[in-house]
């Protein structure tokens, strides 16, 4: 599949694994299981933490001009009013008065009538589902309920008592706590625009179609930059955040042909937005949003400005001017970078085992930045003698990242699961080992073997992850 790499694997391919080998698990599996709800087993929670700390170190920890944030996941409820959110954050939604069935209408327009949604009303998509005689997929019925707008906001109340008063929202993007934390981080932090706050944390939407495994979730969680700039700047910058982020999906180890840009049209923009360009990834259901990039404008903090009645504005003191910074958003959603790393990684390939047998090598080509395990370290047989050496071995290597110990079932299939679970490097300890402390390095893409001296194998394990 790896030469031309034409097609992308099948999705259930990709779920069949992730279960398999403990990377995301069906939620609530024991109890029957809560549907769509998902979560991350041993190598998923890896794989993760990995995202998240190579989206730090690329967009924080490297940059000046860049500060983090860890704001709440409840915030004032007017910060949601501010926003637009309890307003504007709807998704227009249809039931089939038949089987009940509920949809997202302009999903409906798009996929079974096969025509644009972009700028209809709530009252043009009911007389499209009306005229258009749709069937329900579900049951096959033509008999649907107008369109209403339904609040993704999930909602709570702090205390015993539910009422309008106690009312607080889960946040559905991590960008407020943010802009609502501007006026404080520029007070207590010695930054002058433009710079940026970053946040990663959950964010959670009660999405009508969940679905895809883990590419649209209800509680998901969001890497986001807020770049603050003047406004006669913009230009400029959305170049260079559009750059950043495709050269950070590269550093991640996607590869470009399953990536593209998409301008938002003008109907399409968020109600914050100018500008939106997102990065569109060929998953196995096609061609759909992976991350994006947005002109904000000076909208966010001009709307907390008015709503709070706090001076949001930024002094310029090398030009003596007061004005109410602009910004440009990157943002990614780390659940749908992992899924389409998961599918970009995923490689089948014939191959000859240790007995001269051939099978189907199944790979997971990840990129050792983010691989969940950096090495493998195996005995090639449970003997003690061998056993003992190869412990040492995996201890001393750990500094470098997760190292597994694995020394049940035969060296051939201790090979196959680290190729499928993306190890890039095996190293073996055998018999020759005994003798003269040398052990085998296998590398997981071309499946050559070289011998090293155990004393030099940090700095050779250390070169070979530091050059990827
Ligand atoms: P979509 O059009 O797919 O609903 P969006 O344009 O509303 O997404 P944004 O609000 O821009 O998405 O969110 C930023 C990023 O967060 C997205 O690019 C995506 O990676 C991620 N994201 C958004 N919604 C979800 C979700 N329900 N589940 C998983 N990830 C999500």
């Amino acid at each position: 599949m790896e030469a031309g790499r034409a097609s992308t694997v099948r999705l259930e391919t990709i779920v069949s694994l992730a279960k398999r080998r403990g990377f995301v698990y069906p939620g609530s599996e024991i109890y029957g299981g809560l549907a769509n709800t998902w979560d991350f087993g041993p190598l998923g929670a890896e794989l993760k933490r990995n995202l998240k700390n190579a989206w730090w170190e690329f967009f924080i920890q490297r940059r000046e001009d860049m500060l983090g944030l860890d704001g709440g996941i409840l915030l004032h409820p007017r910060v949601w009013e501010a926003s637009g959110h309890v307003e504007e954050f709807n998704d227009p939604l249809v039931d089939c008065r038949r089987c009940k069935s509920r949809f997202r209408a302009d999903t409906l327009i798009e996929e079974k009538l096969e025509r644009s949604s972009e700028g209809l009303s709530i009252e043009d998509m009911t007389r499209i589902i009306q005229e258009s005689n749709l069937a329900c997929p579900v049951c096959g019925a033509r008999d649907w309920t107008p369109v209403r707008k339904f609040n993704l906001m999930f909602r709570t109340f702090i205390g015993p008592v539910e009422e309008q008063s106690t009312l607080v929202y889960l946040r559905p993007e991590t960008a407020q706590a943010i802009f609502i934390n501007f006026k404080q981080v520029v007070q207590t932090s010695r930054v002058k625009i433009p710079f940026g706050i970053g946040q990663v944390g959950k964010a959670f939407r009660n999405e009508i179609t969940p679905g895809n495994f883990i590419f649209r979730l209800l509680e998901f969680e969001q890497m986001e930059i807020e770049y603050f700039i003047r406004p006669e700047t913009w230009e400029e910058y959305f170049d260079h955040w559009l750059n950043e982020m495709a050269r950070f999906l590269r550093w991640i180890g996607f590869k470009p042909d399953r990536l593209r840009t998409r301008e938002h049209g003008p109907q399409e923009l968020s109600h914050y937005s100018k500008k939106t360009i997102d990065f569109e990834y060929l998953f196995p259901f096609g061609w759909k949003e992976l991350c994006g990039l947005a002109y904000r404008t000076d909208y966010d903090l001009r709307r907390h400005q008015e709503y709070s009645g706090e001076d949001l504005t930024y002094f310029d003191q090398e030009r003596n001017e007061r004005f109410i910074p602009h910004v440009i958003e990157p943002t990614m959603g780390v659940e749908r970078l992992l899924l389409a790393l998961l599918c970009d990684a995923y490689d089948e390939e014939p191959a000859v085992d240790v007995n001269g047998n051939p099978y189907t090598r199944v790979v997971l080509r990840f990129n050792p930045r983010i691989a969940p395990y950096k090495a493998a370290v195996l005995p090639l047989m449970r003997k003690p003698e061998l056993v003992e050496v190869a412990r040492e071995v995996a201890r001393e290597l750990r500094q470098h990242g997760r190292i597994e110990y694995d020394e049940t079932q035969s060296i051939g299939r201790r090979y196959r699961r680290q190729d499928e679970i993306g190890t890039p490097y095996c190293i073996t300890i055998d018999y020759q080992t005994l003798d003269d402390r040398t052990v085998t390095i296998r590398d997981r893409d071309t499946m050559q073997q070289v011998r090293v001296p155990i004393d030099r194998l940090n700095v050779e394990l250390a070169e070979r992850l530091q050059s990827a």
